[in-house]
């Protein structure tokens, strides 16, 4: 581990990331590995009061929700799925605490590999708050008050986004909560209010629902998952309200007042001013970046209209020598997105190649049945004017979906008529989320739908779906009608 202390001067670093979150850690830990002296400072706290890095994504986001989704979903089949296997079970029951303590041991070890990978890696672990200063100083307060100030000779910035919250209906625990007091119920509502029909209020709204609450949805837009390819979302709106979730589209939420340990909810749709009855309500309509105390004045970098932090195409600020990347910048606010940024500008800084493609960044929805697309919709598509051609494969006809009883939705693909680039693939099915994988590749080297048509696929396997539907695109499919 190098040492950063001069005599007499500022703690002194080749780079500092503050954040350490998908984005931040492995930014800190790619600078590492290219033999830079690296300080990673993260200010989250848990709610039991303890430090972890991780941010959003492993403490209160990607990784408890998927614990969750995993259980509940192992609860409902259970439940639900194995006579139809011919299994019998006396009696399923649910232990909330243990599932709940499952998700935090999961929690634990996963933000605790972080600060194992930053021995490793040689990255200096600072845990507390960073405020950027001019000239790349950072003062950096630790959580026990006491105060340093640190230089480098870049600072990346990674601080992530928080919640938006509704002004009709404002945070109130524990009644109207935001999507990390939603992961924490100690018991499962008997009626659950969300609002937004997006990544979120799906997912969790599933996990709930699976653990039997009523769960009712409410959506400002009148289109289910406006921004996903609409055949892909009519088949998941579909699926989900087969499962019970009342999705209500075109739903203006006006008011929410909490009186009897309920949430009255008050909303306005086409037919008028209405009312649903709730336990708990979770307000989950997006989230926005969070720069808090993050910049002191005169350090040169600006925020856009909407207070993200503006960067060029490889994250550099308008300021030398600092980079901003994940939540905190422009573009869609996934794990992987930041991820890959942190690791491009940690690459640029050694003066090595880096880049992130952000035509071809998958996207996946982890419900039941799973949702992931990667490029364009069919109506992004449609709008360019380029002439396209469709391939679509329903799980139906798939033997290993058949037998994993899981035989929902299907896998599509667009293409170019002219050249056949694969131009988006968009998956509601099985695995959805593993499955955009390889098309993720394909795209990245700019396949064709006939270099997947050429690809063996294994069989039986899920990803014969997205080989039958490069068939199905040019009318050869074997294992489906061609329509
Ligand atoms: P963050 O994860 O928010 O991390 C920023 C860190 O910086 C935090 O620890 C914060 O405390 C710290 N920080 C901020 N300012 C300072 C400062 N001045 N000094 C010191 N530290 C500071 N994305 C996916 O790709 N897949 C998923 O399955 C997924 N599921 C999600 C589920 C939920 C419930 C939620 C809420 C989000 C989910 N996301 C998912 C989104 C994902 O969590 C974010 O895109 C991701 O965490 C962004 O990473 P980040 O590093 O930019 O920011
Ligand atoms: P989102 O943008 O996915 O969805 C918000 C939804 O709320 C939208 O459908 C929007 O139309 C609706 N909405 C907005 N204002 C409303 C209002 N006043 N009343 C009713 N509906 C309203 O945001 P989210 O679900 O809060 O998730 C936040 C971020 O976290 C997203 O950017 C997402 O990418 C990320 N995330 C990703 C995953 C994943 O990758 N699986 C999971 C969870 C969260």
């Amino acid at each position: 581990m190098p040492t950063n202390d001069k005599p007499g001067g500022p703690d002194s670093f080749d780079v500092i990331v503050i954040g350490g979150g998908p984005a931040g850690y492995p930014c800190a830990i790619r600078a590492a590995q290219n033999q830079l002296r690296v300080a990673c400072i993260d200010e989250w706290k848990n709610r039991d009061g303890s430090a972890a890095f991780g941010g959003t994504c492993l403490n209160a986001g990607c990784i408890p929700s998927k614990a969750l989704l995993e259980s509940t979903e192992l609860y409902h089949r259970a439940r639900e799925e194995f006579a139809t296997h011919g299994i019998g079970v006396a009696a399923v029951s649910l232990d909330l605490a243990q599932m709940q303590k499952r998700k935090a041991s999961i929690v634990k070890g996963m933000t605790g590999g972080i600060l194992a990978l930053f021995k490793a890696a040689g990255v200096t672990p600072l845990q507390g708050h960073g405020k950027l200063l001019p000239g790349r100083r950072v003062q950096f307060t630790a959580h026990d008050g006491a105060r340093r100030e640190l230089a480098a000779r870049h600072v990346v910035l990674a601080s992530g986004s928080v919640p938006i919250e509704l002004r009709s209906a404002p945070f109130k625990a524990p009644h109207v909560v935001d999507s990390w007091g939603a992961l924490d119920f100690e018991a499962v509502p008997k009626r659950l209010g969300v609002i937004g029909a997006g990544v979120i209020g799906l997912e969790l709204g599933s996990v709930w629902r699976r653990l039997g609450a009523e769960v009712t949805v409410l959506e400002a837009l009148p289109d289910f998952l406006a921004f996903a390819d609409q055949q892909l979302a009519r088949e998941a709106l579909r699926h989900f309200r087969k499962q019970g979730l009342d999705i209500r589209l075109g739903a203006k939420v006006t008011g929410a007042t909490v009186a009897g340990g309920a949430v009255d909810v008050a909303y306005s749709d086409a037919k008028g001013a209405q009312h649903v009855a709730v336990d708990r309500l979770v307000v989950a309509i997006g989230r926005r970046p969070y720069t808090g105390e993050l910049l002191g004045a005169d350090t040169g970098v600006e925020l856009d209209e909407r207070g993200f932090i503006t960067v060029d195409h490889s994250c550099r600020t308008g300021a030398e020598g600092v980079w901003a990347v994940g939540d905190c910048v422009r573009g869609p606010m996934l794990a992987h997105k930041g991820k890959e940024e942190g690791v491009m500008v940690a690459d640029v800084i050694a003066g090595r190649y880096g880049e992130v493609n952000y035509k071809v960044i998958p996207a996946v929805v982890y419900t039941a049945p799973e949702i992931a697309w990667v490029g364009l919709t069919e109506e992004q598509v449609k709008a360019s004017g380029r002439e396209y051609k469709t391939g679509v494969f329903p799980f139906q006809a798939s033997a290993r979906a058949r037998a994993m009883e899981q035989a929902a939705g299907f896998a599509k693909i667009i293409a170019a008529r002219d050249d056949d680039e694969i131009l988006g693939v968009h998956i509601v099915g099985p695995m959805a989320g593993e499955l955009i994988a390889e098309t993720v590749l394909a795209m990245e080297y700019s396949a064709s739908s006939e270099d997947l048509q050429r690809t063996i696929h294994a069989h039986p396997t899920l990803s014969e779906a997205v080989h039958e539907a490069a068939l199905n695109a040019d009318k050869r499919a074997i294992d489906s009608l061609n329509r």
